[in-house]
C-alpha cells in the first residue's frame, strides 16, 4: 500500500512538473508573438504617418499654390493678408510634416527626403517670390514665376513623395498582412499549447480520481475487514469468557508476579465460590487463596517449585469439604504480549476419580465370588512381605479342590459359586483372622502364614481345613463328594521367590492330589529333585524341538486270525544319547510337557511329516507296509491347522489317504463331538472325507464307554491296554471286551487290542473274534531300520 502511494505521488508531482513546463512554454509562445507584432504594428503605424504626413505636405503646398492664385486675382489688400495668413499656416503643417515625414521614414529614404526638404524649399522661396511680385502688382511676373518656378518645385516634390508614399503604402499593407499572419499563428499556437495542457490536466486528473476512487475502495475494505475482525475477536472473546464461566474447574490468574502485588486478575464462577466469603477479592493474592482454601499446603515448597521450574502441580484437599479433593496446576504465564508476568491456577476436582480408583483397586484386588483378596493381591502381599522381613520364614498353604466341576456339570454355576463362597468362609472361620486367605482361580486358594509353624502346626491345620470342606459339603448338601488337595511349601526354605514358592506349593499339592481325593503334602527333597527335573526336562524338550532331536518307532499291527501284518503304529522317541545320566524319557512323560509348553504342534507335525516318507520308502519294497497309524493329540487337532497341515503332506507324496490312521483318544473324539457339531468344525469328520482312518485309542478309559460308541463314525476302535491285561484271569475284563467287540461289530468298526503280551491273551481274543492287535508279544516298538529287517523282509 504504501509502495503504490508512493508511486502515485510521483506520478501526480511528474504529471504536475509536465503540465507547468507546457505552460511555461506556451507563455514564453505567447510573449514571444505579442513582441513581433508589436514590432509589426508599430512599423504599420509608421508607414501609415509617413503617408499621412506625405498626403498632409502635398495638401498644404497645392493649399498654398491655390492660395497665390486667388491672391492674383484679387485686388483687396485685406483679402490678401487672409490669404497670406492661411498660407503661412498651411506653411507651418508643411514643415510639420516635413518633420513627420523624416521621423517616419526608413533611413534608406532620408536621401529621397532630403531632396524633398530642398524642393519644398525652393518652392517655398519661388511661393514667397511670387507673393512678393503680387504684392509689387506685377501680376504676370507672379504668375509666371509661380508656373515656372514654384510648381514646378511642387511637382517634383509631389512626384518624389508619390512614389514613396506608394513603397510605404505597399509596406504598410505587408505589414498589416503579416501581423494578421502573426495574430493567425499566435492563435495557432495557443491553442497548439493549450491542447496538450488540457489533455495532460484530464489524464491527471483522471487517474488521480480513479487513483482516489480505488484507494476509498481500499479503504473502505479495509475498515470492512477491521470490522469484521473485530466482531469476531469480540465473540470469540466472550465465548472464551463463556466457556471459562461455565468450565468444571476453577480457574484464576494474578498479576505482578514476583512483585507483592500479586492480586487476582480474572476468576471464574467456580473460583469465586472456592473464595471464603468475609475476603476482600481485590485485595486476594494466589498464597492467600492457598492458605484460605486447602488444607496443609505447604506454600513455601511450591513458591521454590515455581521459581526453579516454572509450575507446579499437586493434590490437596479443600478447606470447606474435606471429602473434596483437587488437582491444583500453578504456572507462570509469561508472555512477550503481556505487559507482566502471571500465575494461571487451575483447580480440578477429582474426589469422584477418587471414589472410583478406590473401587477399582477393590476389584483389581478382590474376587467377587468370594470376597476374598485375588491372585494379584497375594503376589503383592508376598513380596511386600519378603521386602519387609527377607529373613522371617512364612508358610503358603496350597489348596484345590477335588471333583469341583461336578459341582458345577450338576448344580449348575450358581450353586458352584455359593460353594465357593462358603468354602472361602469356612477357611476365614478357621483361620479366625490370623492369616490370609486368597482365591488364586477356579478352584485353587492359597492360605499365607506370616509367622513360623512346627510341622505339626501345619499338618494339623491342613487337616481342620479337609474337615472344613466336608462341612461345607454336608451343609450344602452336595451328593457327590467334593474333596480337597492340599500341598504346602516354606519360605525361605523351599524357595526365595514368590512364583518360585508358589510352584513348590502347588506341585506338594499335585502329589497330594496324586493320592487320591482329601490328601495334604509338604513339599520336600524328593519333590524338590523332581521339580528340578521336571525343569530341566522343559528346557531340554524346548531345545530338542528346535533341534529335532526326536526318532520315529514304529509296533506291528497284525490281523489276529491269520496274523498277516497289517499296519504299523508310529510311536515317538526322544534319544537321550548326549545326557548320559539321564534314562530314557518316554513319550508318556514328556508328551503332556509338550502341549503344556505349546510345543505339540511342531512335534506333531515331525512324526506324521517322518511317517509318511518312511511309508513311502517301505511302498517300493516287495511286501510294502500296508498302512501307518498316527497319534494326533487333542491340542494339535483342535488347533485347526492340522487338516491344512495333512493336505500339504498328502500332495507332496503320492499315496493313499487310507494308508494313514489318526488315532486320537476316547476324550478328544467326545470333545469334538460336543463343541463342533458344525460339519466345518468337526475336525475329525473332515480328515474322514479326506480319505483318512480314524482310530479310537485307549478306549474304555474315559467318561464315553459303550454306550457312546454309536456316535462315533469312526473306522476302528483300539481297546485299551488295562483290559487286554486281565482279560485271561478276569471274566469281568473278559466280557467287557466282549462287547466293546460285538458292539464295534455291529457298527461296522474294527477293533483293536492293545498291549498283548502273552500267548494267551492272544488266543482269548483271537476266540472273541477280536480283529487286529499290537504288543511286545509281536513286537516293541523298534526303529525303522530294524522294522524293516524284522517284519517287511
Ligand atoms: P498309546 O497311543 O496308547 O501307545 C501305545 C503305548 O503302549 C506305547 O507306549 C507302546 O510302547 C506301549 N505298548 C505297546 N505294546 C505294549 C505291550 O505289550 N506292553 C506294554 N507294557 N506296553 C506296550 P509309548 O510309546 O511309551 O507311548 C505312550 C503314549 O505316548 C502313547 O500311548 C501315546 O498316547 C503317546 N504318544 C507316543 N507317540 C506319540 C506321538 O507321536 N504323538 C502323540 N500325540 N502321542 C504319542
Ligand atoms: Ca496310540
Ligand atoms: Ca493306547
Amino acid at each position: 500500500m504504501n509502495i503504490k502511494s508512493n508511486t502515485f505521488v510521483k506520478f501526480l508531482t511528474l504529471g504536475y512538473v509536465f503540465i507547468f513546463g507546457l505552460v511555461v512554454f506556451s507563455a514564453y509562445i505567447f510573449f514571444n508573438y505579442e513582441e513581433r507584432l508589436s514590432l509589426s504594428l508599430q512599423k504599420y503605424a509608421k508607414n501609415i504617418t509617413f503617408q499621412k504626413s506625405a498626403d498632409e505636405l502635398l495638401d498644404a503646398s497645392s493649399q498654398r499654390s491655390i492660395l497665390l492664385v486667388r491672391m492674383m486675382s484679387t485686388k483687396d489688400i485685406f483679402e490678401i493678408d487672409s490669404l497670406r495668413m492661411k498660407m503661412y499656416q498651411h506653411g507651418l503643417v508643411v514643415d510639420k510634416s516635413l518633420i513627420n515625414l523624416k521621423e517616419t521614414s526608413l533611413k534608406e529614404d532620408l536621401l529621397s527626403l532630403k531632396s524633398v526638404r530642398k524642393f519644398m524649399l525652393a518652392n517655398r522661396d519661388a511661393q514667397n517670390m511670387v507673393y512678393d511680385l503680387v504684392m509689387d502688382d506685377n501680376v504676370i511676373r507672379a504668375q509666371k514665376e509661380l508656373i515656372n518656378t514654384a510648381l514646378p518645385k511642387q511637382r517634383k516634390v509631389h512626384s518624389i513623395l508619390y512614389s514613396l508614399s506608394k513603397s510605404y503604402n505597399q509596406k504598410s499593407q505587408d505589414s498589416f498582412v503579416q501581423y494578421s499572419a502573426l495574430v493567425s499563428e499566435m492563435k495557432m499556437m495557443i491553442l497548439m499549447a493549450s491542447l496538450p495542457i488540457n489533455f495532460s490536466l484530464i489524464v491527471v486528473a483522471f487517474l488521480s480520481i480513479k487513483r482516489l476512487q480505488k484507494y476509498g475502495l481500499e479503504q473502505q475494505a479495509l475498515l470492512d475487514n477491521l470490522e469484521n475482525l473485530v466482531q469476531s475477536r469480540s465473540q470469540e472473546l466472550f465465548l472464551d469468557k463463556q466457556l471459562m464461566q461455565n468450565l468444571s474447574e476453577a480457574i484464576g490468574v494474578f498479576g505482578g508476579v514476583f512483585g507483592s502485588d500479586e492480586k487476582i486478575v480474572i476468576y471464574n464462577k467456580k473460583m469465586f465460590k472456592l473464595i471464603p466469603n468475609n475476603i476482600n477479592i481485590d485485595k486476594l493474592t494466589i498464597w492467600k487463596l492457598l492458605e484460605y482454601i486447602f488444607e496443609d499446603i505447604s506454600i513455601e515448597r511450591i513458591q521454590h517449585k515455581l521459581f526453579h521450574q516454572k509450575k507446579w502441580r499437586g493434590e490437596a484437599r479443600l478447606l470447606s469439604s474435606l471429602e473434596t479433593f483437587v488437582i491444583v496446576n500453578i504456572a507462570l504465564v509469561e508472555d512477550e504480549s503481556l505487559p507482566d508476568n502471571y500465575y494461571s491456577i487451575v483447580l480440578t476436582d477429582v474426589s469422584e476419580l477418587k471414589e472410583i480408583q478406590k473401587k477399582l483397586e477393590v476389584t483389581a484386588n478382590f474376587d467377587e465370588i468370594t470376597q476374598l483378596p485375588n491372585r494379584r493381591s497375594f503376589n503383592y502381599q508376598i513380596a511386600k512381605q519378603i521386602e519387609k522381613n527377607p529373613n522371617e520364614t512364612f508358610h503358603l498353604l496350597y489348596l484345590d479342590l477335588d471333583n469341583f466341576k461336578w459341582v458345577n456339570d450338576h448344580y449348575g454355576h450358581e450353586v458352584g459359586d455359593q460353594f465357593l463362597y462358603d468354602f472361602g468362609k469356612k477357611i476365614q472361620s478357621i483361620l479366625k483372622g490370623e492369616h490370609a486367605v486368597y482365591r488364586l482361580g477356579g478352584d485353587e486358594f492359597i492360605i499365607l502364614i506370616k509367622v513360623h509353624y512346627s510341622e505339626t502346626k501345619l499338618l494339623n491345620l491342613a487337616e481342620s481345613l479337609i474337615t472344613a470342606i466336608k462341612e461345607t459339603m454336608i451343609k450344602g448338601s452336595y451328593k457327590q463328594e467334593v474333596g480337597c488337595s492340599i500341598g504346602i511349601a516354606t519360605y525361605p526354605m523351599h524357595a526365595h521367590e514368590t512364583g518360585k514358592l508358589l510352584n513348590c506349593a502347588d506341585f506338594a499339592m499335585y502329589h497330594a492330589k496324586k493320592e487320591g481325593m482329601n490328601r495334604y503334602r509338604l513339599f520336600d527333597d524328593e519333590m524338590n529333585r523332581e521339580l528340578r527335573y521336571l525343569h530341566q526336562i522343559e528346557e531340554n524338550l524346548k531345545l530338542a524341538v528346535t533341534n529335532q532331536e526326536f526318532e520315529v518307532y514304529y509296533q506291528p499291527q497284525y490281523q489276529l486270525k491269520n496274523l498277516n501284518l497289517i499296519g504299523a503304529e508310529a510311536l515317538l522317541r526322544w534319544p537321550q544319547g548326549k545326557n548320559a545320566d539321564v534314562t530314557e524319557i518316554m513319550p508318556s512323560e514328556f508328551i503332556p510337557l509338550a502341549e503344556k509348553y505349546g510345543l505339540i504342534n511342531e512335534l506333531g507335525e515331525f512324526v506324521f511329516k517322518q511317517a509318511v516318507s518312511q511309508l513311502m520308502i517301505w511302498m517300493k519294497l516287495d511286501a510294502p507296509l500296508p498302512r501307518v497309524a498316527i497319534n494326533v493329540s487333542s491340542t494339535q487337532l483342535l488347533s485347526g491347522e492340522f487338516g491344512e497341515f495333512v493336505d500339504g503332506v498328502l500332495k507332496k507324496n503320492e499315496l493313499l489317504p487310507s494308508m494313514i490312521d489318526i488315532e486320537v483318544t476316547e476324550s478328544v473324539m467326545m470333545n469334538n463331538l460336543d463343541q463342533n457339531d458344525s460339519l466345518n468344525t468337526n475336525y475329525l469328520k473332515n480328515l474322514q472325507r479326506k480319505g483318512l482312518e480314524i482310530s479310537i485309542d485307549d478306549f474304555g478309559t474315559g467318561y464315553s464307554s459303550l454306550a457312546y460308541i454309536k456316535h462315533l463314525e469312526v473306522d476302528r476302535i483300539k481297546i485299551d491296554k488295562s483290559f487286554v491285561d486281565d482279560i485271561v484271569e478276569s471274566s469281568e475284563a473278559r466280557s467287557i471286551v466282549k462287547s466293546i467287540i460285538d458292539i464295534g461289530h455291529s457298527l461296522g468298526l474294527k477293533v483293536l487290542a492293545e498291549g498283548i503280551e502273552t500267548a494267551s491273551q492272544l488266543e482269548t481274543l483271537q476266540m472273541l473274534e477280536c480283529d487286529e492287535g499290537q504288543g511286545y508279544l509281536f513286537s516293541r516298538p523298534i526303529p525303522a531300520k530294524e522294522f524293516q529287517v524284522k517284519c517287511l523282509s
